[in-house]
Formats: C-alpha cells, sequence, structure tokens
C-alpha cells in the first residue's frame, strides 16, 4: 500500500486528502482543530524554504538570462501582465458587485467588542523606501520577501557584470538553486497530510451559519474567482502564449491545493515555482523572476476580490458613487493588491486602503472578517494561478519555454 502511494502523482494523493478531509472535517466538527497542527507544520516546513528558494533561484536565474538587458525586458513583460490582470480583476469585481448588489438591504451593525484591522500604517513614500533593505540578513531573518527579491536582483546583475570573477558565485547560486528544489520535494511529500488537516480544520470548525447572511458576498467572490480562472487566464493562454489551457491547470494543480488550503502566496511558492518549471517548461530563469514577484505582486483574486468590497461596503451603507470613486477603486484595489503580503488574511487589511478612498466606513471590514478566510482560499488560489499563467506567457514571449515540456502529461 505504501509502494501504491508514494507510485501515485503528487497530485493525485492531494487532490484526495483534500476530498478525505473535508469528509473527517466534518465528521469531527470543532475536535478537528486537534489535528490542525500537522497542517501548521506543513506550512512552517514550506514557509522554511521561500526566502532561501527566492533568493538562490533569482540570483541563479538572473544569471542564467546572461544579459541585463533581456532581464530588463522579462521584468518589463511580466510587470505589464500583472498591471493588466489586475486591472481586469477589479473591473471585474466591480461589475459583479454592480450586478449582484450584495450589500443592498444589509445593515451592518457590529457589538461593540468587533475588532476593525488596524490600517497598514505606512505612507506610499514610506513603502517605496521599504523596498530597498538596509541590511540584507536582517530583511532575510523577518521574511521580507520584496527586499530580498531587490537583494537578490542586483546581485545577479552584479554577478552579471563582474563576468568571469563573478562565474564561482553564479556556479554556487546555481548549486544552491537545485538543493533547494530537491529540499522542495522532501517538503512536498508532507502536503497530502498538512492539506488534509487543514481542510478537515476549516470544514470542521469554520461557522458555515456565517455565510448565510453573506451568501451573495460569498457567492460573488467564488463566482468572480472562478472568471478570472476560466476565462481570464485562458485569455492569457491562449491569445499571449498560444498553448492549450488545460496541460496549464493540469500542470499546476499541486500549487492550487497548497495556496487553496494555506491561503497564502507565499506558502505556496516554493511548489508554484516547482509546478511551472517541471510540468510546465517554462525556463529557470524566466520562472524564478516570475513566479517570486508574482507572489508578492499578482494578486488578481485579491484585486477583484477588494472591489466587490468596496461597493459592498457602499450598497449596504447607501452611499451613492461617483466615477471618480469607481476610479478611485480601481487605483486604490490595484495597489492594494500590490501591497497585500502573500499571507493569510493580508486582503483584509488592504481593505481600509480602499474603503477610506471613497469614504466607506471601515466597519465594513469587521463585518466581513468572520468569514474572510474561507473568501481567502479561493482568492489564494486565484492569485497562485495568475503568477503560473503570467510565468508561462511571459516564458512563451521571451523563447523560455519548452513547448514539449509544457504539453507533456508527466506527472511530476
Ligand atoms: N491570502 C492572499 C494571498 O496570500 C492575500 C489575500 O489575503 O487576499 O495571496
Amino acid at each position: 500500500m505504501l509502494r501504491a502511494w508514494f507510485a501515485s502523482a503528487l497530485w493525485k494523493r492531494v487532490l484526495f486528502a483534500m476530498v478525505c478531509g473535508v469528509i473527517v472535517g466534518m465528521m469531527m466538527g470543532e475536535s478537528a482543530e486537534s489535528i490542525k497542527w500537522i497542517g501548521d507544520l506543513f506550512i512552517r516546513a514550506i514557509k522554511m524554504l521561500v526566502i532561501p528558494l527566492i533568493f538562490f533561484s533569482l540570483v541563479s536565474g538572473m544569471t542564467a538570462v546572461g544579459d541585463i538587458g533581456r532581464l530588463g525586458s522579462v521584468g518589463g513583460k511580466a510587470l505589464l501582465i500583472f498591471m493588466t490582470t489586475a486591472l481586469i480583476a477589479v473591473s471585474l469585481g466591480m461589475g459583479l458587485a454592480t450586478l449582484f448588489q450584495p450589500g443592498v438591504g444589509l445593515e451592518i451593525n457590529l457589538s461593540a467588542d468587533t475588532e476593525i484591522p488596524p490600517a497598514p500604517d505606512q505612507s506610499l513614500i514610506q513603502m517605496i523606501i521599504g523596498l530597498v533593505p538596509d541590511n540584507p540578513i536582517m530583511a532575510m531573518a523577518e521574511g521580507a520577501v520584496l527586499p530580498v527579491i531587490i537583494f537578490s536582483v542586483l546581485l545577479g546583475m552584479a554577478i552579471l557584470a563582474t563576468g568571469e570573477e563573478g562565474a564561482p558565485i553564479a556556479r554556487a547560486m546555481n548549486a544552491g538553486s537545485a538543493v533547494m528544489q530537491k529540499m522542495t520535494i522532501f517538503v512536498m511529500e508532507l502536503a497530502p497530510f498538512g492539506v488534509f488537516a487543514l481542510i478537515a480544520w476549516v470544514a470542521g470548525t469554520f461557522g458555515f451559519e456565517a455565510l448565510i447572511p453573506l451568501s451573495k458576498l460569498v457567492a460573488l467572490n467564488y463566482g468572480g474567482c472562478a472568471i478570472i480562472l476560466l476565462v481570464v487566464y485562458p485569455a492569457i493562454l491562449r491569445l499571449i502564449a498560444r498553448l492549450p489551457v488545460i496541460d496549464f491547470y493540469r500542470g499546476i494543480i499541486d500549487a492550487q491545493a497548497v495556496a487553496f488550503s494555506t491561503a497564502s502566496s507565499n506558502a505556496a511558492l516554493p511548489v508554484t515555482l516547482r509546478c511551472v518549471e517541471r510540468n510546465l517548461g517554462v525556463s529557470h530563469a524566466v520562472a524564478s523572476f516570475t513566479v517570486a514577484l508574482g507572489a508578492t505582486i499578482n494578486m488578481n483574486g485579491t484585486a477583484m476580490y477588494l472591489g466587490v468590497i468596496a461597493l459592498f461596503g457602499a450598497q449596504a451603507y447607501g452611499i451613492e458613487l461617483s466615477w471618480v470613486s469607481y476610479g478611485l477603486i480601481a487605483l486604490t484595489s490595484t495597489l492594494g493588491a500590490i501591497g497585500a503580503a502573500g499571507v493569510p488574511g493580508s486582503g483584509l487589511v488592504m481593505m481600509s486602503l480602499v474603503l477610506s478612498s471613497i469614504g466607506v466606513p471601515l466597519e465594513t471590514i469587521a463585518f466581513v472578517a468572520g468569514i474572510n478566510h474561507i473568501l481567502d482560499m479561493a482568492r489564494t488560489m486565484t492569485n497562485v494561478s495568475g503568477d503560473a499563467a503570467v510565468a508561462v506567457a511571459v516564458g512563451r514571449l521571451s523563447g523560455e519555454i519548452d513547448v514539449e515540456e509544457y504539453v507533456s502529461a508527466d506527472d511530476v
């Protein structure tokens, strides 16, 4: 039996674990809390990989590209698609909320002890300054992904510019990247157990009755994510990459399962990277750059959700929105999605940015906080799938994808 378990593809085991998780969670109810530690263990193990993986992969990816100009063009294409899809996602969110009016007729009554998550206390300038780490080791120790990306990109460029003398470091980084990828494979063996425990915990302990008054909002969140997954990403794959969609989804199923169960793009990052490189055949250079950057700044599910929530709050409070307000929602939701860290619940914190820009009371956040996790799972899966789709598109545009690998049905 053990042999059959290890012989079957990981995604099949993970999917099996999800189904079992739902069933066991429903049976255990509240006591499913007692097995959550297995999921936490898995999340910790996978988070452990994130910083060294980003560091080694990005630097080795940079040096693999070989020239700084090409690097700029890869980055430029990725950023352009990130921004365009974010805007499409917010517009979709606003469109859905206008059509289905999830906030109309709701009265937001909150008890005195309801907590409103604090607004991000950083100005835009502080945020920009914070991108450059004054101490790269500290940035790594704090798990600050964007500053580590900046440092790694600069280091990669410096190695390239140094030429022959820098070559030994490039080789060491390459070796480091290969070793970290191997470590990812080890940790991923825990995935079925971790995913099982996390899904069981959600199914057993989540107060599903909290969903009923907000059922329209839940449906819009899941529906919006489904539209992005089934229309927007396939459009990117068909129109920009000119590659089949089925192979794409087959290739990233592990990453989606980890994203869904952990509600964290960062936790899914090592798996996404592996899926994009191994299953979809995107070159190491393009994959590491696009996926690492995407995990922190490319969040289409979050952007869509912020658009929905802004209108939801305005409807619930009976606030009329002008065209300027719609523009502000588009802008702040895109910025919010870029600024949200790839950790559970970060989209919720970014709501304050969007709501305050259009004068909707921040109590809206506390009102939806209770159902946040269940919505976060879907939008994180959408976010992570977007990183992979952009990696494929950029890979195709830059001639950095092995199409045979992409369409091959090999299970990794
Ligand atoms: N949890 C999401 C992510 O990691 C961000 C969000 O809360 O929307 O991608």
